[in-house]
């Protein structure tokens, strides 16, 4: 059984793009520009933005955090992103989802300059994405695909049952699966909360994706012998054990589904890592785009 490792690949991609990078830079030409903006104070936000920053670093990048306070008005935020997509210095950047209440999601989404949209969300890279055409690919979505790629994981003709059928997870990455050419050529089954059967279907699969967001949801003996597992779950779960009081868990049942599956990526270290590569994959074709 293969653990895929998306801490330790997303680190591997990530030095090669350094080297890239530093011939780059060495040629006089600044460096890739990522900005995020995280607006309020959801520790969890916090985190992955941290992760994001650090990436950055890591790949040679330039990176700026911008911090507004939960009350931000809606308006202030649109005024950045107007700044931001006028801006020559900066590539690319995100909107740190979830977003206060007060703010409308889809409204400053499609705000982002698709050419800037390195998140991938903005419905004109999602038309892209499900026509075949270039464009931004949805972070988690691009970084799963990177590492079925990476890890040399068979998908022509297999069965990928997605379950969750969000528009930054589940439903981006079965029309990635389902799409011509490797990684993809795969049948896909896209369920959800109202999907009858869902053990049954889930044994059906060569290949697992579960974005559901309900810890260890997904049992071990819904795993057919030798499928590949790929859990996007990123859950809180109490633990008085931990200093900190929580662990992290995937929406897979890990230790039970491992004694079937061929391979399977851990929650925390794999997906997670990957989505944070395909950020940094996408900012620098965004620079390459422009230069
Ligand atoms: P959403 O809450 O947006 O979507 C959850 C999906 O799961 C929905 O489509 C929902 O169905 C489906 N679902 C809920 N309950 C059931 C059920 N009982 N049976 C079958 N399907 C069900 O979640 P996200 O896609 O944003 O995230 C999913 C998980 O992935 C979360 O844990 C999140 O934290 C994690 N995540 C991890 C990332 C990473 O980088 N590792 C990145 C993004 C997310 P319906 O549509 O019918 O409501």
């Amino acid at each position: 059984m293969t653990i895929l490792d998306g801490k330790n690949l997303a680190n591997q991609l990530v030095i090669k793009i350094r080297t890239e990078v530093d011939q780059i830079t060495s040629g006089g030409k600044r460096a890739p520009h990522l900005a995020a903006i995280l607006v309020g104070n959801n520790p969890a936000s916090r985190a992955y933005v941290g992760n994001k920053m650090k990436l950055c670093e890591k790949a040679g990048f330039r990176s700026s955090l911008i911090e507004k306070d939960s009350t931000c008005p809606e308006s202030e935020l649109l005024d950045l992103i107007h700044d931001f997509n006028k801006d020559p210095d900066l590539d690319g950047y995100i909107v740190q989802l979830p977003l206060p209440k007060h703010i409308d999601e889809q409204k400053v989404l499609n705000a982002i300059s698709p050419d800037k949209d390195v998140d991938g969300f903005h419905p004109e890279n999602i038309g892209k994405m499900t026509l075949g055409l270039p464009g931004f690919r949805p972070a988690t979505p691009l970084g799963i695909m990177i590492m079925l790629e990476n890890y040399g994981i068979e998908t022509a003709g297999k069965h990928c049952v997605v379950v969750g059928r969000s528009n930054i997870v589940g439903t981006p990455v079965s029309i990635l699966m389902s799409r011509k050419g490797y990684p993809g050529d795969a049948t896909v089954t896209l369920a959800h909360s109202k999907t009858k059967n869902l053990p049954e279907i889930v044994r059906q699969a060569d290949i697992v994706i579960a974005a559901i967001g309900i810890a260890e949801f997904v049992k071990g003996d819904w795993i057919k012998s030798g499928a590949v597992v790929i859990d996007v779950g990123m859950n809180r779960v109490e633990d008085s054990a931990v200093p900190r009081g929580y662990r992290l868990t995937g929406d897979v049942d890990f230790e039970a589904a491992s004694s079937n599956a061929s391979s399977i990526t851990p929650v925390p270290g794999g997906v997670g890592p990957m989505t944070v590569f395909a950020l940094i994959h996408n900012t620098l074709q965004a620079y390459n785009s422009r230069f």
